[in-house]
């Protein structure tokens, strides 16, 4: 499968040199060239295999040639070495829960992934790899734990100072290793806006093998169609048709639920449910696609003005408006309306949000007021503990600490290298050396 970058002037790549690119030097996304449909004996059969057989056959057309079945059935069993569970909430309504890996996000999926791809990559040289990313709080923790102690991989995280939560700082900067964090003057979209300047960075790129772990690197943006073919399998009956409800920011999670429909998932309707970051329900509305500057929420992890993913979403549907439309829902919130949903879901059900999660239950909500004979589903995307302070204020009720977590919270955040803006981030890279 040779993938081709959005902005159309660099050359088309194969999987392995696409992940390891992580952007085309154009600066062009990378998208697949050709995309296949699954065989509808798959489709039909989906009760009879088991999480990693759906994997494989989802992703398999993907990889093409650059990894052997038997290797890639191998990264599929060690990133998928963990549950998702679905719970029933209310009536229709389910959660599937995305954040029972180490991480406890559901981007430990995406990162496990890809950290595995580039080892495999690197398994025979003696070269070193810089794994740059940046992270609105859950990438971070996802990623540095993905690729902690990978083999010739030093990995750099940039975040916002003061943006993420505790536990999210602490499951960046506590690893140490292969893992750097760096602490940015700014918001989301600065660190987002200095990586990608990285990988176009001549003077860097010359001493360092820089690629991103963002959702832009399709190792990290593909394996999450996975999830919407278990909510699949899980949910269908019949024919009543399903709907899922993406919690979204980088919007990678959601454009990889309608890459999924693309290649034969019957799920048809999907909604992208937003914080008051709202330039993609914005644009559905009227059009018309003009960010704002990033607003600070309690869903940190989808702060997020300008998603990356977007112009995928517009490939995938040839920039047509009307026929995205037809598939995708878009709904937007603020945060009492997310901290209202966290009480009453727990008053009603007992179960406990987190604020994304609510969003995305909020958004099912919203649909469900003009649609009714759908089962739906929304992805709980983190798991509640880790925004414990919003989440346990709410509710009156101590959140149980998981196992993954059970090391460090009582620790304290680790160190960081502080930066302002681009040249602090040149400087640094360019006087380091592996
Ligand atoms: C990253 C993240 C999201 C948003 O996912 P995108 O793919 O960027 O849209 C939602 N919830 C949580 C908890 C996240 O970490």
């Amino acid at each position: 499968m040779l993938y081709k970058s959005l902005n159309k002037i660099s050359s088309q790549e194969y999987f392995n040199n696409a992940v390891i690119n992580g952007i085309a030097q154009d600066k062009g996304l990378y998208f697949p060239s050709k995309i296949n449909k699954l065989s509808k004996d798959f489709i039909s059969n989906i009760q009879n295999l088991n999480n990693h057989e759906i994997a494989f056959n989802v992703i398999y057309q993907f990889i093409g040639n650059c990894i052997p079945k038997k290797d890639l059935m191998g990264i599929i069993e060690d990133t998928l070495n963990f549950d998702f569970p679905i719970n029933k909430i209310e009536k229709n309504i389910f959660s599937f829960e995305l954040f029972h890996g180490p991480s406890l996000a559901f981007k430990d999926v995406g990162a496990r992934f890809m950290a595995r791809c580039l080892a495999y990559f690197n398994r025979n040289s003696k070269e070193k790899f810089t794994v740059l990313v940046a992270t609105s709080g859950d990438t971070g923790g996802a990623v540095a734990n993905g690729f902690y102690k990978i083999k010739n991989v030093n990995v750099i995280i940039l975040y916002p100072k003061g943006k993420i939560s505790s536990i999210q700082e602490k499951q960046i900067t506590n690893l140490g290793e292969n893992i750097t964090p760096i602490e940015v003057n700014g918001v989301f979209d600065d660190c987002q806006r200095m990586v990608k300047n990285v990988f176009i960075d001549d003077e860097i790129n010359k001493i360092h093998k820089v690629t991103s772990a963002n959702s832009i690197n399709i190792a990290r943006w593909l394996p999450q169609m996975f999830y919407y073919f278990f909510i699949y399998k899980k949910l269908y009956y019949k024919n009543t048709p399903i709907v899922v409800s993406v919690p979204s920011g980088n919007f990678g999670n959601i454009c990889a639920g309608l890459l999924a429909n693309k290649i034969g998932l019957p799920i048809d309707t999907y909604i992208a449910s937003t914080n008051l970051n709202d330039s993609v329900p914005r644009f559905l509305n009227s059009g018309i696609y003009k960010p704002i500057s990033t607003i600070k929420t309690i869903s940190n992890a989808m702060d997020v003005a300008d998603p990356s993913n977007f112009v995928r979403i517009q490939k995938l549907y040839n920039n047509d408006l009307n026929k995205l439309k037809m598939n995708l829902f878009s709904y937007s919130f603020n945060d009492y309306e997310t901290k209202e949903s966290i009480k009453s879901v727990y008053i009603k059900s007992k179960y406990i949000l987190d604020p994304h999660g609510a969003i995305g239950y909020l958004g099912l909500k919203e649909f469900f007021k003009r649609n009714n004979n759908f089962i739906g589903a929304f992805m709980e995307t983190a798991h509640p503990i880790k925004f414990h302070e919003t989440v346990e204020k709410l509710i009156h009720k101590k959140i149980p600490v998981p196992s993954q977590l059970s090391d460090i919270i009582n620790t304290k955040k680790g160190d960081t290298i502080n930066i302002s803006n681009y040249d602090e981030l040149k400087n640094y890279l360019l006087g380091t050396n592996y």
